[in-house]
């Protein structure tokens, strides 16, 4: 299986170039999004600059490769069939400021240790992608905020600092992203292949979770399991299989601020691919089927994303799979329900069973996060874990009766022993929100829960 997964580590030399014959952008129809009705635009005030902007941008190497990319969608192809499971994660929006060594490896490392025990609890391969790298722009309910400000956008665009002059849309801060974005990628890469992803090293952290954590108790089991697993793959001799010493993470980020996924375009083989980063999603804000989004990411060759909250309707979701993956690639398009856990069992059944009934190959992933945001007694904006964990559950329960694959997780977490959710086996309480509540944008599982989740979530996957 393996194998088939390094079959597009034969670049030659199709690495990506820019499109610039206007002939051939016409023909990829990378710009047809400029002329469409586009939602949550970013409130730029001169154009010029931008252009200049994306200019650099289209030159620069890439966050990422065009063989990458078809890696991944070809491992999202095997969660179409069954035979693996996602698992997504990381800031709801990344800042300049946290683009640190030790945020974006601690984030990771969650990500890995989270992905250890889904993978023995699915008994399947776990494609790990990361919210890292390039997730800078936010999209906003409402223009202002409470203090009649413009809204944060995320660095890409503006800065959190609550000062009329810092909330200016600044087209230079696409290239701080871009600069930000590589540096990340280039760490987590140089880490990932040094000695971080490894099973025993992983594992052992996971072990340190279990003992320390006030619900330890439950999980013993399962981390037994999977020391004695780890035992006899350490006693059959294969301790020196580079599969269980270094891993794949791929980076994601939501497709908003289009001028920078554009100019971050480049052509192989033919194909348009965004290479600011491997899976680019469209968000619930911005997924109007006519718009500029998703034309934009129908005319690249990656697995895309879509979030569908319970707005959306059966035919909405197939006129989706029409439009972005009118050939039925399998691992082309993930759609992610983010439902809240009072209408998950309602409302993601009509659209599975149409879906799969039209015969459309999408990966099902579920975001417990989105649809379960409330604020607190003293005003912060919190999800708790026991909806959270609902939601999931939900979501299993509803592809268990249809017989269809639950392909995955999307969630919002952090390495670090943040106080932005409530719940979990540290109990947190609406009193404990403002002790670390460090977000720039959506609360955060912290480390503790984030691999909680993890761990009844195996439990639901073993039945
Ligand atoms: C997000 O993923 O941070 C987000 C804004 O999600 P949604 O589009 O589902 O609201
Ligand atoms: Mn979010």
């Amino acid at each position: 299986m393996r194998q088939e997964w390094h079959r597009f580590r034969n670049p030659g030399l199709d690495i990506g170039r820019p499109a610039t014959e206007p002939a051939e952008i016409e023909s990829l129809g990378l710009d047809h999004w400029r002329g469409l009705a586009r939602d949550q635009m970013p409130p730029w005030e001169n154009p010029d600059e931008v252009a200049e902007v994306c200019k650099v941008l289209s030159t620069v190497p890439t966050i990422v490769a065009p063989y990458e990319v078809n890696e991944l969608r070809e491992r999202l192809a095997m969660v179409c069939e069954g035979e693996a499971f996602l698992l997504q994660g990381g800031d709801c929006a990344e800042t300049f400021a946290d683009n640190t060594e030790a945020h974006v490896l601690a984030n990771a490392r969650t990500l890995l240790q989270m992905a250890i025990v889904l993978t023995y609890g699915a008994s399947l391969p776990v494609i790990k992608v990361a919210r890292v790298a390039g997730q800078y722009t936010k999209p906003r309910s409402d223009a202002t905020d409470a203090l009649g400000l413009p809204s944060y956008r995320g660095d890409m665009i503006n800065s959190l600092e609550a000062t009329a002059e810092a909330r200016v849309a600044d087209p230079q801060r696409m290239i701080r992203a871009y600069a930000n974005a590589s540096s990340a990628m280039n760490m987590l890469r140089a880490h990932l292949g040094g000695g971080m992803a490894d099973l025993h090293l992983v594992h052992d952290w996971n072990k340190g979770f279990v003992r320390t954590s006030a619900a330890g108790e439950r999980y013993e089991a399962i981390a037994r399991e999977i020391d004695r697993a780890i035992g006899f793959i350490r006693a059959c001799g294969l301790t020196g299989d580079e599969a269980l010493r270094t891993a794949t993470v791929y980076c994601s980020h939501e497709a908003l601020a289009l001028e920078y996924d554009r100019a971050l375009t480049r052509v192989a083989g033919g194909k348009a691919y965004g290479l600011s980063g491997h899976f680019l999603w469209v968000g619930e804000r911005t997924r109007r089927l006519d718009g500029a989004h998703l034309d934009f990411v129908s005319r690249i060759a990656n697995p895309i994303g879509v979030k569908l909250s319970p707005s959306a309707t059966p035919e909405t979701a197939l006129e989706l799979c029409e439009k972005l993956n009118p050939d039925n690639i399998p691992g082309r398009l993930t759609l992610i329900s983010r439902m809240g856990n009072h209408r998950v069992k309602d409302v993601l059944p009509p659209i599975v069973e149409k879906v799969t009934a039209a015969g459309h190959k999408v990966v099902w992933q579920c975001d417990p996060m989105h649809g379960n945001t409330h604020e607190s007694s003293n005003g912060y904006k919190t999800r708790h874990f026991d909806r959270i964990v609902d939601e999931v559950l939900g979501y299993f329960e509803v592809h268990r009766e249809l017989g269809t694959h639950p392909g995955g997780l999307h969630v919002e977490l952090t390495g670090e022993d943040v106080t932005e959710c409530l719940g979990g086996a540290q109990a947190l309480v609406d009193a404990d929100l403002p002790g670390r509540y460090e977000t720039a944008c959506d609360p955060r599982l912290n480390t503790q829960q984030s691999l909680e989740l993890a761990f009844l979530v195996a439990e639901m996957l073993r039945g």
